[in-house]
């Protein structure tokens, strides 16, 4: 039988010491996925101020000075859409389309008028896809301009031509003020709360993607991230930096004499032995199936071959299961020797390849033993 507290408590100790529990600063969208969205919205505008441009001219006879206004709507949207797909501006996109949206629209509110326009309720839609495609500084930034114009428009509701030729009511005015106000407020308030909902889930989900669900340990999309960081940091530190690749012997052995339960829990029992024998900085990682990868922060040589051997010893004393034989482990390690210079750094593959071509050769020269990397032993005797 599995122990869930055992999982429960490796996930959370995982969490800790990866950083993940305290990283808060993923984005809930993607670049590329929030780059799409916007263009595809801009894209949108641009249709609908075309259409919008177009009808002015064929179903209503309007003054020129709205068809004008139409045919700038429709030029300003066509910049606006070659510039976001030429990604000239990754960070301020959704800026670009929601001042667009607002350039668009004011004019047209101030030549129909103004709180009483038929454009108005645009304004609503606004706040909304300010939280969908940008931040939620955005939605309250635009919320507030369109609260205050609305505002305005209210205040000098008499003033302000309405060249579609409707009368000005003062009360309706009033009344559509109020309306419209908690309208775009309301918008904004379910947009920002959507918006920090969608970027909670999204960071769970992220953090739970780079977890390896049986023992809690970083699995190998959640190690690759954190090991390419470290070894930037040791290149730039000048601090040794090691990798052990650690393989359970004969596990499918052991998996056929006591199922594949008993594995599992096996499994967990591993990686917390791992866990409790290194330090808090250290990445301890379920690679694959009954394989770890550990990466040592600031271990030199000698350390790296005492660690793996601590490692070693500390599993044989293991009892995995209830009545179940020991079981033993075979260890690679490679290194990153002090002092490697950031441009012959090697890919956090390379070393992961020297430690594994080391695993192979313990596995070859009998199992239950630490083999260190050609690399490694040539570092050594630089040392
Ligand atoms: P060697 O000493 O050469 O490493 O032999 P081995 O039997 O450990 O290696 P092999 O690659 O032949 O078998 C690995 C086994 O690990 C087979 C697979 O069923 C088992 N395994 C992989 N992932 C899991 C898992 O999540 N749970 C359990 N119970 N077994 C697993
Ligand atoms: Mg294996
Ligand atoms: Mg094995």
């Amino acid at each position: 039988m599995v122990d869930l507290t055992v999982r429960l408590e490796l996930l959370m100790v995982s969490a800790q010491t990866t950083g993940l529990a305290e990283n808060n600063t993923m984005t809930g969208l993607d670049p590329d996925y929030r780059h799409r969205t916007t263009l595809r919205f801009s894209w949108a505008l641009l249709i609908l101020f075309s259409i919008g441009a177009i009808g002015r001219l064929v179903v209503q006879h309007l003054p020129a000075a709205l068809v004008w206004l139409g045919a700038v709507n429709v030029l300003v949207s066509l910049i606006v859409y070659l510039l976001i797909r030429s990604r000239r501006f990754p960070g301020a996109e959704s800026t670009l389309v929601l001042v667009l949206c607002l350039f668009c629209t004011i004019p047209l509110y101030l030549g129909t008028g103004g709180v009483n326009s038929q454009y108005i309720y645009f304004m609503t839609l606004i706040p909304m896809m300010a939280a969908l495609l940008g931040s939620v500084r955005l939605t309250w930034t635009v919320c507030i301009i369109q609260m205050l114009l609305l505002f305005l428009m209210f205040l000098f509701g008499e003033q302000i031509p309405d060249l579609t030729g409707y009368p000005y009511l003062e009360e309706k005015t009033r009344v559509r003020t109020v309306w419209l106000m908690l309208g775009v407020f309301i918008g904004s308030y379910f947009g920002v709360y959507f918006r920090k909902a969608y970027d909670e889930q999204s960071a769970l989900l992220d953090k739970l993607a780079g977890i390896d669900h049986l023992t809690g340990l970083l699995n190998r999309r959640g190690l690759k991230s954190r090991l390419d960081e470290e070894l930037q940091r040791s290149a730039r530190s000048g601090s040794p930096l090691s990798v052990l690749m650690l393989d359970v012997d004969f596990f499918k052995q052991f998996n056929d004499k006591y199922g594949h339960a008993a594995g599992d829990e096996c499994l967990i029992k591993v990686a917390r032995c791992l866990r409790k024998q290194t330090r808090a900085e250290d990445i301890v990682s379920r690679y694959g199936g009954e394989e770890f990868l550990i990466v040592l922060i600031n271990a030199d040589v000698k350390e790296t071959i005492t660690v793996a051997e601590k490692l070693r010893h500390a599993i044989t004393e293991l009892s995995p299961v209830a009545g179940s034989a020991k079981i033993s482990v075979t260890i690679g390690a490679a290194s990153l020797p002090a002092s490697e210079p950031l441009e012959t750094l090697p890919h956090a593959e390379e070393l992961i390849r020297q430690a594994d071509e080391a695993l192979y050769r313990g596995k070859e020269a009998g199992r239950n033993r630490v083999e260190v990397s050609q690399a490694l032993s040539s570092a050594s005797q630089r040392a």
